[in-house]
């Protein structure tokens, strides 16, 4: 039995990627110093497979991202230097960025022109492999055409955009075949969706096109199972990876159709997604599971991680501040290699290593189980307009209000204090009045612009889901444990690790001051229960919906400690309702079930507070009824990128609340512009009625400059203006 492992982290123990990549573009580096810093990087990663696997990919390591590498290597963009490179990952020409799958790593995405001709015209691989020539023998990374093409934006036919794509595809295999490679790791996570049956057959056809005899391909997949898997038996592979954490159905498919004896299966049993330690002794039982159902022995086995383990931080070793009872049950990437290698030598007598690592653990989750739906608590769309006339008594808001979705820039002088007072430099007291005069500020600089609706600019939080878990009982933070979101972006996902309560306020302080000194609502801004989870890691046993139920009691314990407190509008924040979604279609239904219910407990609150949500995204068309479900009163969106067209999908779909459209695109490096926001509004209006609709940005301002934000946020006030006098009957 042999291991492999890939998608091994590229951030560095301390972080050095995004170190030394930051400090070129700020030119403190030169490009040769950043190519010998990244380097040294990679040798480190390297180091890391050599020490406990038999096998690896080389040539993972990218700049920025490996999905926009790959459309740098057939032609899509020009891989001119180092300056054009990043000037379309983050410059002046930056691709859109987009979440990997169901991940929260997001990629830039590839944008296709019509017939465009594919061409090779970076032949990274190759680059790579003479780098690493020491490692002749390991298979040399490649992202595969179905996934990098499902991935990009495309305009035409599917098929015959694959089609020319696996020509080009063709001609690289040769080319790395005339150089000597022969195996190549070819991850198509994308086989994991729903994939058409139409599409299967133009991917048996071309793969069978594609791969030259000799070349030994392993297709790698992950995320979830491959329903077509025995349509993959007959093509000229040497080995199928399979996510084993992520897509158990894959061994009920394996028990169905058994396994081709000629390949080799890669079993992905060790979990890249989450660090809940593996008991090895179960492991070893799983494998011989799997390889009773496919029927194969020993020599075919190969033991490897569900997916890349980019997913984790790099290694527990940095963590000096966990507690030994926590740090007992957890693995990040490295100590995830170190299972694989334990996994693999179990019977060769690391018996004793294996059963007293993670041993204490509890059995691992059973493959999900009651597919009941659940009760989503949703209230009779009549209820709104009820609640809807009490609140407007109360609030007494103008026409088309305007408003933002709570955070305002964070400037280095923020963020320096901050780092200040989590070190222990500034104390509570100072920290806490640090807090406060920025947040009267933001108050005072509201009311000059002329907002209806004011927030308190959360300039206490770095991060929208790491603040709340800091203080919620039974979440434990790293001090340590980056994970790349996009580029050279890092954040620390919280882990769950107990039953989860709200012992103390959450935002109370800071909400409730902005309130006492300001004239009009302040409305409070809470993360909600999903996004919380979807962001979080996991170290319980109990089912997703069971964690995401208490989270949703403790946001609403804290919703109604602020509706006390005299905040009568409360938002609750969920950008990852959609991207949390199962990435097959058949799950969903049940997955919106409970996400929508646990929405709804979490927003449960008198008729007098006005509830808000804001959905972070573009996307709705398939989810809408399950949008209608959730309650609240008003919905913010993105909506003012190409032309507004995500309204077009409640057209027909009775929504009957209110709906703040964001009308300025704030991931754009423009400010507000008045034919957009005007563009926006009439289309709203005519779906929704000139009562129903607010004003606002897309999102958070959190990232922008203070001097955009201002003239963006005045144009919105000076427009509303002018709505308001021409839309003057629809008050009465
Ligand atoms: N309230 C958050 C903010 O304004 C929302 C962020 C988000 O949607 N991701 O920053
Ligand atoms: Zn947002």
């Amino acid at each position: 039995m042999k291991s492999y492992a890939y998608g091994f982290p590229r951030l560095g123990k301390r972080r050095e990627f995004k170190k030394s990549i930051e400090d070129f573009w700020e030119s403190k580096i030169t490009k040769e110093q950043l190519a010998s810093l990244l380097n040294a990087v990679e040798e480190e990663r390297i180091c890391f497979y050599k020490e406990y696997v038999d096998n690896f990919p080389i040539g993972e390591f990218t700049y920025y991202d490996n999905v926009f590498d790959t459309a740098l290597i057939f032609g899509v963009y020009n891989f001119t230097n180092f300056e054009t490179y990043f000037d379309c990952a983050r410059g002046k020409n930056a691709l859109e960025l987009r979440k990997y799958f169901d991940t929260n790593y997001h990629y830039l995405v590839p944008s296709i022109k019509n017939n465009f001709e594919f061409k090779l015209s970076w032949n990274k691989p190759l680059l790579y492999f003479k780098t690493f020539f020491s490692f002749k023998d390991n298979p040399v990374f490649l992202i595969g055409p179905y996934t990098f093409l499902k991935l990009s934006k495309l305009n035409e036919d599917f098929d015959k955009a694959f089609d020319r794509l696996c020509i080009s595809y063709k001609k690289l295999f040769d080319e790395l075949k005339n150089n000597n490679i022969h195996s190549i790791h070819l991850e198509e996570p994308a086989f994991c969706l729903d994939v058409t049956k139409k599409e299967v057959k133009s991917i048996a056809r071309n793969y069978k096109k594609m791969i030259p005899a000799g070349l030994n391909v392993n297709l790698i997949t992950y995320y979830e199972s491959v329903d077509f898997l025995p349509h993959l038996y007959e093509l000229p592979l040497s080995g199928i990876g399979l996510d084993f954490i992520a897509g158990r159905e894959n061994l009920d498919i394996l028990e169905k159709n058994g396994f081709p004896k000629d390949k080799k299966l890669i079993c992905g049993i060790v979990d890249a997604r989450n660090p809940l330690r593996s008991n090895i002794e179960e492991k070893v039982k799983f494998l011989e599971t799997i390889k009773r159902a496919a029927g194969l022995n020993d020599e075919s086995i190969v033991v490897s991680n569900s997916s890349p383990l980019i997913h984790l931080p790099v290694t527990l070793d940095n963590e000096n501040n966990l507690n030994d009872n926590i740090k007992s049950k957890i693995s990040f990437a490295k100590e995830r290699l170190y299972e694989i290698n334990l996994i693999t030598q179990f019977r060769e007598g690391k018996t004793k290593e294996a059963r007293s690592w993670g041993s204490k653990m509890p059995a691992e989750l059973k493959a999900a189980s009651p597919k009941k739906e659940f009760n989503t608590l949703s209230l009779p769309q009549k209820v709104f307009a009820n609640r809807k006339k009490i609140q407007q008594k109360i609030l007494n808001l103008p026409l088309f209000p305007v408003t933002t979705i709570g955070s305002f820039p964070q400037d280095k002088n923020l963020r320096k204090t901050r780092f200040d007072f989590v070190k222990g430099n500034i104390s509570l007291h100072d920290y806490d009045n640090f807090i406060r005069g920025r947040i009267f500020n933001f108050i005072e600089k509201q009311e000059e612009i002329g907002l209806d609706v004011l927030t308190h600019g959360e300039f206490e939080r770095t991060d929208m889901v790491e603040f709340f878990a800091k203080t919620l009982r039974g979440f434990i933070t790293t001090q340590n444990g980056w994970v790349i979101s996009y580029g050279t972006r890092a954040y620390r996902p919280p882990i769950i690790s107990e039953r989860i309560k709200r012992e103390n306020p959450l935002t109370i302080k800071e909400t409730f001051y902005a309130q006492s000194i300001a004239p009009k609502p302040v409305k409070g801004i809470l993360t909600g229960p999903i996004t919380i989870l979807a962001w979080s890691y996991n170290l319980r046993n109990d089912p997703l919906y069971t964690i995401c139920f208490e989270l949703a009691q403790a946001i609403n314990c804290e919703a109604k400690n602020l509706a006390e407190n005299e905040i009568k509008i409360i938002q609750i924040d969920e950008p990852a309702i959609k991207e949390f979604a199962p990435l097959k279609n058949r799950k969903r239904d049940f997955y919106y079930s409970w996400a929508v219910r646990s929405f709804n407990i979490a927003s449960h609150l008198a008729p007098e507070v006005q509830v808000h949500t804001h959905l972070c995204y573009s996307e709705f068309s398939g989810i809408i009824n399950w949008i209608n479900k959730m309650n609240f009163d008003v919905l913010t969106i993105e909506a003012a990128r190409e032309g507004a067209k995500i309204l077009d999908s409640f057209k027909n779909s009775k929504f009957n609340r209110a709906i703040g459209p964001g009308v300025w695109d704030i991931h754009s490096k423009y400010p507000a512009d008045d034919s957009i926001i005007r563009d926006v509004l009439n289309r709203s209006i005519k779906i929704f009625g000139a009562k129903n609709v607010w004003i606002n940005p897309d999102c958070g301002l959190k990232t922008r400059k203070y001097e955009e934000v201002e003239i963006s946020l005045k144009l919105m006030v000076k427009i509303a203006k002018i709505y308001r006098s021409k839309f003057k009957k629809c008050m009465v």
